[in-house]
């Protein structure tokens, strides 16, 4: 029998992308999501790719502990991957009480229900974020955490959370990854981001821009001590992260307890220096102004992915152009997003 994985926020952008994967390699996969900025059409494109069946899902929010339970009931969990968060940086500094509600929140319902039904492994999504405003790149993770925002420090809250979790629940074993910049799409052009509204995002935001559906792209700021004044970001292709959850999994009982991963390329790029790729990777041209910096922004945030790379023996495998030329086959495939 395949293990069964239950993915938390399955219908999201990584999420769908790791169901894909955990499909292809014999997993059965169920998925709990409340759809508030997924589709569930991300799930009939998953299974598309996969060859299987549509993977069940559960149209619900965590923090119903009585329908979390359920689920854990119904199904043999072995194992669990918490996806599920609110993460706009910005909009989060208007609404913490809602990021803390629902990211801490949601973790604790979920980890109270692993512990009612004897689940001790879990992979979970936490962000670079966390870092702050790096004073040195690349990062590793032993280098200090200063959240700027209510959405970073709602991860770091969940990471102390898991760790004080770890430490009193006897066999429970966490990985948490910290995921740097995921972008791209299944290569397939079936499968990709697609947030509600206006994205806020530099890759979709840039797909959108070379389709003409957004008019020129805003460029947050040139005058940061960078390369070329503009923000770098290490950017990693959806398809290295879902691959990474894949292998997360095998390593889940290679250590008791709680440990820490980044997920990133450990190769940095400017704002610049993407629009240049994607612009070569597309043969599209990004029209763009300067602007202001944007609220909350860091200059760099790069990782180190040495400790991955050595606890794994795996290591990311798809450049800044594959990334580009995913997005944009998705974009340009999928006018409306999953709409369509
Ligand atoms: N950025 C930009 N224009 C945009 C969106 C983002 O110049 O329309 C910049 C942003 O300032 C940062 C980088 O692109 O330096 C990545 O931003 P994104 O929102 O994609 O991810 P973040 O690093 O904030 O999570």
């Amino acid at each position: 029998m395949p293990a069964t994985v239950l993915v938390v926020g399955g219908a999201g952008f990584i999420g769908s992308h790791t169901c894909v994967e955990l499909l292809q390699h014999g997993y059965e996969v169920v998925v709990v999501d409340d759809l508030s900025n997924s589709s569930p059409h991300s799930l009939e494109r998953v299974a598309k790719i996969a060859d299987t069946a549509v993977p069940v899902l559960y149209v619900m929010d965590i923090r119903d502990r009585s329908a979390l339970s359920e689920v854990f009931r119904a199904h043999p969990i072995e194992a669990v991957i918490h996806f599920a968060a609110k993460k706009a940086v910005g909009e989060s500094v208007g609404m913490p009480v809602e990021y803390y509600d629902n990211n801490v929140g949601g973790t604790t319902a979920l980890v109270s229900a692993m512990r009612e039904h004897g689940v001790r492994r879990l992979v979970f999504s936490s962000s670079c974020s966390v870092y702050g405003n790096a004073v040195k790149v690349p990062l590793t993770e032993r280098d200090p955490v200063a959240p700027t925002n209510p959405y970073a420090s709602s991860k770091w809250l969940c990471e102390q959370i898991l760790t004080d979790v770890c430490r009193r629940v006897p066999g429970m074993n966490v990985l948490n990854l910290r995921y740097f910049n995921p972008v791209g799409a299944h290569p397939s052009g079936l499968l990709g981001e697609d947030p509600r509204g206006v994205p806020v995002n530099l890759m979709p935001y840039m797909s959108r821009v070379a389709h003409g559906r957004l008019a020129r792209l805003r460029v947050f700021g040139d005058d940061y001590p960078t390369v070329d004044g503009t923000g770098v970001r290490d950017y990693v292709h959806v398809m290295d992260v879902a691959e990474g959850h894949r292998v997360a999994l095998q390593h889940l009982d290679d250590e008791a307890g709680m440990r820490t991963f980044n997920l990133g390329t450990g190769v940095g790029s400017s704002v610049l220096q993407l629009i240049a790729a994607f612009e070569d990777a597309t043969g599209r041209r990004i029209p763009y102004d300067v602007t202001d910096r944007r609220p909350g922004d860091v200059a760099a945030l790069v990782a180190d992915p040495t400790a991955v790379n050595r606890a794994w023996n795996w290591s990311t495998s798809r450049d800044l152009a594959a990334m580009c030329r995913d997005a944009w086959h998705f974009q340009s495939r999928n006018l409306a997003g999953y709409a369509d």
